[in-house]
């Protein structure tokens, strides 16, 4: 673990936790690292693996079924490939063209379901217009849905079931644990209220005992609201929405926004150098939440091949 030593429990007699900066610490923000993290379950789940390949006679695997030529899509695809190679999972990619009919993906999509080498799939979204995602997903083996989307599994979250979890709010958990942000009675605000990251970040963070408010583009006075932060997840998808005037001292904010500058490289939904100045912790863009979506993609394919040759949980707790 690495200790967070930026910010206090103000107030443990009380179920009211408020997160502030202890008094030395009025410097920069603690960089939330998504790439170490990241690195560090790679190395856990290829442990997993190499114990468990004598028992399961192959290696776990994950397929991506990609839609069309998104170039932004292939990096994201690739990028999952090599992250499998890294692991030891071996990839199962299918690539058709953006005017597959919906019958014949959703076909490719049972023969998925029907491999026994494939432990996880993942539809790479988005998908070209005139497809359906919606339905696609419901196709998937919700035991196989390795980006924790499918109908059953967001049920399940919300029940507190086990079940493959959406990456990229998994991910966001973990670094949160990671850095021991204490979550009980604290209060959350997430920005953004999609049912890829706002909605079961919102279920998560609750199902951590927070006190979870969604913001969202309707959402009146939303610096007012984020102020009284402890925790701020901002996954609104709009580059540098999120400054000083929206951020207490103290608070922890994650980052989940991902843009390409026009002048090259990638920010953020939060204008990152103005509120390291005032929050105890800030995930960096890149290097912060998006290496752990890839990870947590890892982790739902290795779990669901340790369940079925009843091994064991290669992240517990996570
Ligand atoms: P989305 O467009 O589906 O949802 C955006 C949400 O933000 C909506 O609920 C909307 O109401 C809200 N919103 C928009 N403008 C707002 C405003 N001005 N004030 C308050 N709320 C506002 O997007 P998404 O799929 O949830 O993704 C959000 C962002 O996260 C995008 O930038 C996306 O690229 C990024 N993302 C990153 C990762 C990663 O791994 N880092 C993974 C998934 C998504």
């Amino acid at each position: 673990m690495v200790p967070c030593q930026r910010w206090k429990a103000e107030s443990k007699r009380t179920s009211v936790v408020r997160l502030t900066l202890a008094p030395e610490s009025v410097m920069p923000a603690q960089r939330l690292d998504g790439r170490t993290l990241a690195a560090r379950l790679e190395g856990v789940l290829a442990e997993a693996i190499r114990h468990g390949l004598s028992v399961a006679g192959r290696p776990p695997g994950l397929a991506v079924l990609r839609v069309g030529d998104d170039p932004a899509s292939g990096v994201y695809v690739a990028n999952k490939e090599k992250a499998c190679a890294r692991v030891g999972l071996a990839s199962h990619g299918a690539h058709l063209s953006g005017d597959t009919p919906q019958q014949e993906l959703e076909a490719a999509l049972r023969q998925l379901n029907d491999n026994a080498a494939v432990d996880g799939i993942l539809v790479q979204l988005p998908v070209p217009d005139g497809i359906d995602d919606q339905a696609l997903l419901q196709v998937l083996d919700p035991d196989k849905d390795a980006d924790g989307l499918h109908p059953l599994n967001l049920g399940r979250l919300v029940r507190s079931e086990p079940g493959p979890r959406s990456c990229t709010p998994a991910g966001v958990m973990a670094l949160l644990k990671e850095a021991q942000v204490p979550l009980s009675g604290a209060r959350a605000v997430v920005i953004g209220r999609s049912t890829l990251v706002g909605q079961p970040m919102a279920l998560m963070l609750q199902k951590a005992d927070a006190t979870v408010t969604v913001a969202h583009s309707r959402t009146r006075e939303l610096a007012e609201l984020t102020r009284q932060a402890d925790v701020l997840v901002v996954a609104a998808g709009r580059p540098g929405l999120i400054g000083a005037e929206h951020v207490s001292p103290g608070a922890v904010v994650v980052d989940v926004g991902i843009h390409r500058k026009a002048e090259g490289g990638l920010c953020g939904d939060v204008r990152s150098a103005e509120v390291a100045e005032i929050a105890a912790a800030l995930t960096p863009v890149p290097g912060g939440v998006g290496p752990m979506t890839v990870t947590m993609l890892l982790v739902n394919a290795v779990r669901a091949w340790t369940r079925r040759y009843g091994l064991p949980d290669p992240c517990p707790g996570l």
